[in-house]
This record gives structure tokens, C-alpha cells and sequence, in this order.
């Protein structure tokens, strides 16, 4: 079974004067029973790799262009991500789908981009609060996850992240049956199209985890760990949802 993994997304926040929470959180956890992924803004990529080298701490980018170069002012490709070190990059975020027009056919070429540089593509899908109060929820993460998830995908090059909209900064949080039934749908989904080897596809819940509310998110069936926003920008918050997610192993 491929580890579990605790994600943290920092957004547009961060000065290096932020890389002393990357190196509280570091220190922390020197010997982590599940994998430990930061994605810091691109601007912090190559300090973050360089301070975290050789310990069990990835970094990772936030976005990638689907070119390998090109003529695309300031976008960052996935090769350029691995080069700075990063290992992973977060792709179809709802703040790039809505902010920057991301479709799902995008979302699975910059997931290719990622595949093709030797990235991990952390794939986001989630329904917005208008869609699931309509009952659609099921029908949107399907269509996206189809969408967006490249047919190479397998459990070592792709997780992915399903993020309710409106839980993403908000506080609100999908009940514990609602996240079960999102995540077994999505795990059904995963192993109708690549068959077994998708039992060890690593499932994110994303959207409002902090540390009163890991634990029991962590204990729901096919939820394989987190992508944490808000909360993992210091260590004295992600590192409590780091522990829960150990402790649910
Ligand atoms: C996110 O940005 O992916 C996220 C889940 O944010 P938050 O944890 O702050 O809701």
C-alpha cells in the first residue's frame, strides 16, 4: 500500500521569512510514518528543495504550464519544477479552474506535463455549493476526475485530491458520510478505468482539515490523507493534522 500523505497547498503566502516554518515543520517530523509534501509559491520552489533536501519532506509546485517551454509569460513548467526540486505538483485547483478558466481537458495535459517530467500530478476535483445542494456532486467529480486524470495515471505518478468548493477557506466542512460516500465513488471510478493497481491511488480530502476535525476525516474509508490549505502554513498547525494522519495508519 502506498503511504498515506499530508499535503499542505500555501497559496499565494510566503516571503522566505516563511521557509522557517518549512524548516519548523522539517524538524518535527524526522522519521514520518506517511509522506510529507509541501507545495510553498513558486518563488520559495529551489530555497524549500535546498532546505529540505535528504529529509523525508517533498516539495512541490502549485500549478504547471502543459509545454515543457515555450513562449508563455510567467508560467512555470513541469520540467522547470523538477529541476528546482520540487516532486509533485498540484494541478486543476478550483482557484485555477475558476480564477484562471481551467477545463478538465487542461487540467489532464498539465497532469501529463507533470507525468512526462517525472512529477507527481496532485489532481484536484470537488463540486461547488450550488452543485451539490442540486445533487450533482457525484455527477461533477465523476466527469472531472474522468476528465482530468491522464490515462498513464498509476499510484506512484498521480493522488488525487477531492476538494468540496466551498469547504476550500470557508471553515464548513462536508459531513463524514458525505466525504465516504465522494471518496468510495471516486475509488469505484479509479478502479473501473485502471483496474487494481488503483486500491493503492492515494484520495485527499481537501477543504477546511485542521487539527480538531484530522482525525475523524482520517478515519473515513478511502480517505488516504490530506491537501491542507490554511492550516499548513505553520507547524504548530500542520503538525498536529501530520500526527493524526500517522496515528490513523
Ligand atoms: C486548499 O487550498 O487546497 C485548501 C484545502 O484550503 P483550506 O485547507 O484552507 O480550506
Amino acid at each position: 500500500m502506498t503511504r498515506k500523505l499530508a499535503a499542505g497547498n500555501w497559496k499565494m503566502n510566503g516571503t522566505r521569512a516563511a521557509l522557517e516554518n518549512l524548516s519548523a515543520i522539517a524538524e518535527a517530523h524526522t522519521a514520518p510514518s506517511v509522506d510529507i509534501l509541501i507545495c510553498p509559491p513558486a518563488t520559495l520552489l529551489m530555497q524549500s528543495a535546498g532546505l529540505t533536501s535528504g529529509k523525508p519532506l517533498d516539495i512541490g509546485a502549485q500549478d504547471c504550464h502543459a509545454q515543457a517551454s515555450g513562449a508563455h509569460t510567467g508560467d512555470i513548467s513541469a520540467p522547470m519544477i523538477k529541476d528546482a526540486g520540487g516532486t509533485a505538483v498540484i494541478v486543476g485547483h478550483s482557484e485555477r479552474r475558476e480564477n484562471h478558466n481551467e477545463t478538465n481537458d487542461l487540467v489532464r495535459q498539465k497532469a501529463q506535463a507533470a507525468h512526462d517530467a517525472g512529477l507527481i500530478a496532485v489532481i484536484c476535483i470537488g463540486e461547488t455549493l450550488e452543485q451539490r445542494e442540486s445533487g450533482q456532486t457525484l455527477e461533477i467529480v465523476g466527469d472531472q476526475l474522468t476528465g482530468s486524470t491522464p490515462e498513464g495515471a498509476t499510484p506512484a505518478n498521480t493522488v488525487i485530491a477531492y476538494e468540496p468548493v466551498w469547504a476550500i477557506g470557508t471553515g464548513k466542512v462536508p459531513t463524514l458520510d458525505q466525504i465516504g460516500e465522494v471518496h468510495d465513488f471516486i475509488r469505484k471510478s479509479l478502479t473501473d478505468r485502471f483496474g487494481e493497481a488503483a486500491q493503492d491511488m492515494r484520495i485527499l480530502y481537501g477543504g477546511s482539515v485542521k487539527p480538531g476535525n484530522a482525525a475523524e476525516i482520517f478515519a473515513v474509508s478511502n480517505v488516504d490523507g490530506a491537501l491542507v490549505g490554511g492550516a499548513s502554513l505553520k507547524e504548530g498547525d500542520f503538525s498536529p493534522i501530520i500526527n493524526a494522519l500517522e496515528a490513523a495508519v
